[in-house]
């Protein structure tokens, strides 16, 4: 049987003066768990004592500010912050759970977690993260955390969002006309796709060289896997039709440089989309009457 034995508070929180005595729950409440002790009353308090020993040190004037690094000490620390009302520990740790470093390793923990702790803004920020990262490849085990109702809403904000990124790139009417050379080429060994090729491209482009059509067709594929500006910057994607490009005598001269330049509007272009989709789903995470003007801002 697993015994707990009761340790006193590490100073300055052994005050021999003190006139009442916390007492955290760090495990079953043992045997002889009074109501007093020394005649001083106990206030049991349903936190840990590394939770509550870290509220009493940013509370306490005397003492440095604990060290907070893991995301499980914020989170601990956060929802106790925000049970107690201490607003000022509150906003810190929030501050804390919207660290990139958390956001890029788990962006749904992150969510979930804030839908749990129903902070809607940070919810909705880490939502928005998450157009990084493929979500149904990576589920999360903070899913636990959230109802299905909640999880679902991130996936249908996901679908709008790959299928806004997606008509970005099947509608270039939305970007400046410009010469790049996948346009101008007419080199014979550089095959090129009719100009009635399926879909809106063909309303603005005449024989695009094949190698950009199909840089296009891939792209659109991971857009709708990750809806985000970031996904038209990822160079990797490029690299292959960039080889091809190469064989090319006149598009292997300016290539890898104009569709750099095509790939930086395509994700402004993109991301300004999503900002307004944002704006415009803010049933999101609750919110029924879109005339509250209840929309928030994500400093992206
Ligand atoms: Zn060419």
């Amino acid at each position: 049987m697993i015994s707990y034995e009761i340790t006193d508070a590490p100073t300055p929180f052994d005050d021999e003066d003190a006139d009442v005595i916390v007492r955290t729950c760090d495990g079953p409440a043992p045997d002889d768990d009074d109501e007093q002790r020394d005649g001083l009353p106990i206030v049991r308090v349903e936190e840990q004592s590394s939770v509550f020993g870290a509220l009493l040190r940013f509370c306490y004037p005397q003492v440095d500010d604990p060290p907070i690094g893991a995301l499980d000490e914020i989170v601990g620390i956060l929802r106790a912050a925000l049970k107690y009302d201490l607003d000022v520990i509150a906003r810190r740790m929030k501050q804390l759970l919207l660290q990139p470093k958390f956001l890029e390793s788990d962006p749904v923990r992150i969510y979930a977690i804030a839908c749990h702790l129903k902070l809607r803004e940070h919810a909705e920020f880490a939502a928005r993260y998450s157009l990084r990262t493929p979500i149904l490849e990576h589920p999360s085990k903070a899913l636990e955390m959230i109802s299905g109702l909640e999880y679902h809403r991130l996936l249908v904000y996901h679908k709008q969002c790959g299928e806004l990124a997606s008509s970005v790139v099947a509608n270039l009417d939305l970007l400046p006309r410009s010469s790049y050379v996948w346009y101008k080429c007419r080199h014979s060994t550089c095959p090129s796709v009719p100009s009635m090729h399926s879909g809106n491209l063909s309303l603005t482009v005449s024989s695009p060289r094949k190698w950009w059509v199909d840089y296009l067709v891939r792209l659109d594929t991971e857009l709708l896997q990750r809806p985000c500006g970031d996904t038209a910057l990822d160079s990797s994607i490029r690299k292959g039709f960039l080889s091809v490009a190469a064989k090319c005598p006149t598009c292997s001269l300016v290539a890898a440089q104009d569709l750099a330049h095509f790939c930086k509007v395509l994700a402004f272009t993109i991301d300004n989309e999503i900002i307004d989709v944002s704006r415009r789903v803010c049933w999101l995470f609750g919110l029924t009457d879109i005339s509250q003007n209840a929309y928030i801002e994500l400093p992206f």
